[in-house]
């Protein structure tokens, strides 16, 4: 698949998205686009039809909300986009001259409806932004993608909102970075766009997701702006005032993608072939170690011993991650790194134990 931009005419800044969770009132729709007015801000947003997790929260406006975008438009001159989740939305959003929509993480999940709206947009040539699914799954979103793309759309970005997780997690959505890098690395002509406000859940830490999402080269950012952001509807505790918008954009460091500077690429392949060594001892460790666990699985099977003996598993755990700090790595990698490779040890052990055995005669 071969992609366009979103904007009609790309450049070399991020594209910038901004604007409330959901359109409340014409006032509180206007007040945040004459924020923004000067800002340079691509499309304005805001959520009309919002899809909650439980009954019983706000869930948009509706129909009515679509005349304060249009004013928004008349009034600031800026692009407005919304989300749309079934062919309704889109039509009503395409007769109300809506200049771009987006499909939300409720929404990606579900086949049907991803298809119901692509089937609705057939003929169009409306850009549409796709957001993840809520569960890290990089085969629904490429699926989402491609049902959107087989309507004719080429004009498609994707929105990187995080994922659901169960359990602790400093975000409201973790980011599992590798999930939009390796959309990027399948697609390298789609727009990817951070929504750093939904991977956050709160304020504090907006400015340094956004930062990270420019360091891996995103196109863009789509972040939750409200004129008085503790009263808001929904989302409360993660929109920003225009102003903090505007000091958030001015304060980060963009840094080209990439560069004909001879020396750089000559000190850069130097460290990379550096890299690549290390990573090829790390392989060589990790295979010796695979050896021994297949030693200890024999034995163990010998001796018809189970596999896992949790203590000792919790004992390699709790040292290692101690061991890691002292050496700069974070007891997250540690744990995610430790988990993989005793997985591997345990699926070897396991082709030992289930060996058939053959005798000789
Ligand atoms: C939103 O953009 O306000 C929204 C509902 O987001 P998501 O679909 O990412 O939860
Ligand atoms: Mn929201």
């Amino acid at each position: 698949m071969e992609f366009k931009s979103i904007l009609d005419q790309p450049h070399k800044r991020p594209i910038l998205i901004a604007g409330p969770c959901s359109a409340e009132t014409e006032e509180q729709i206007l007040a945040t686009a004459h924020g923004l007015k000067n800002m340079k801000v691509d499309y304005f947003r805001a959520g009309i039809w919002k899809p909650r997790t439980r009954p019983g929260s706000f869930e948009g406006s509706g129909r009515p909300a679509l005349k304060w975008l249009k004013k928004v438009k008349e009034e600031t001159g800026m692009k407005v986009t919304t989300e749309v989740a079934n062919s309704k939305h889109v039509f009503e959003a395409i007769k109300h001259g809506i200049d771009a929509v987006w499909i939300g993480a409720r929404t990606t999940v579900n086949p049907f409806a991803v298809q119901e709206i692509a089937d609705a947009l057939a003929g169009t040539e409306i850009p549409v932004m796709i957001k993840n699914p809520i569960n890290p799954d990089l085969s629904l979103w490429i699926g989402a993608i491609e049902r959107i793309y087989k309507a004719g759309i080429d004009r498609i970005a994707v929105i990187h909102r995080g994922f659901s997780y169960h359990g602790e997690s400093k975000f409201r959505n973790v980011p599992h970075w590798q999930i939009p890098i390796e959309l990027k690395r399948k697609f390298p002509t789609l727009e990817i766009i951070c929504d750093n406000s939904h991977i956050c859940g709160e304020r504090s830490m907006l400015h340094e997701v956004a930062q990270i999402a420019m360091d891996l080269n995103f196109d863009g950012l789509m972040t939750e702006v409200h004129p008085t952001p503790d009263e808001a509807w929904s989302d409360a505790k993660q929109q920003i005032q225009p102003g903090t918008f505007k000091q958030l954009v001015d304060n980060l460091v963009y840094r080209d993608p990439s560069t004909d500077n001879v020396e750089f690429l000559e000190t850069i392949d130097q460290l990379r072939s550096q890299i690549d060594e290390v990573d090829s001892e790390l392989l060589n460790l990790l295979s010796k170690r695979m050896k021994l666990a297949e030693s200890i699985g024999r034995y163990k099977k010998r001796n018809n011993i189970a596999i896992l003996q949790a203590d000792r598993w919790n004992e390699i755990l709790e040292k290692t991650q101690a061991v890691g700090i002292t050496k700069g790595l974070s007891p997250e990698f540690i744990r995610t790194f430790l988990r993989a490779v005793h997985q591997e040890s345990i699926n070897h052990q396991e082709d030992i134990m289930n060996e058939v055995e053959t005798k000789a005669h």
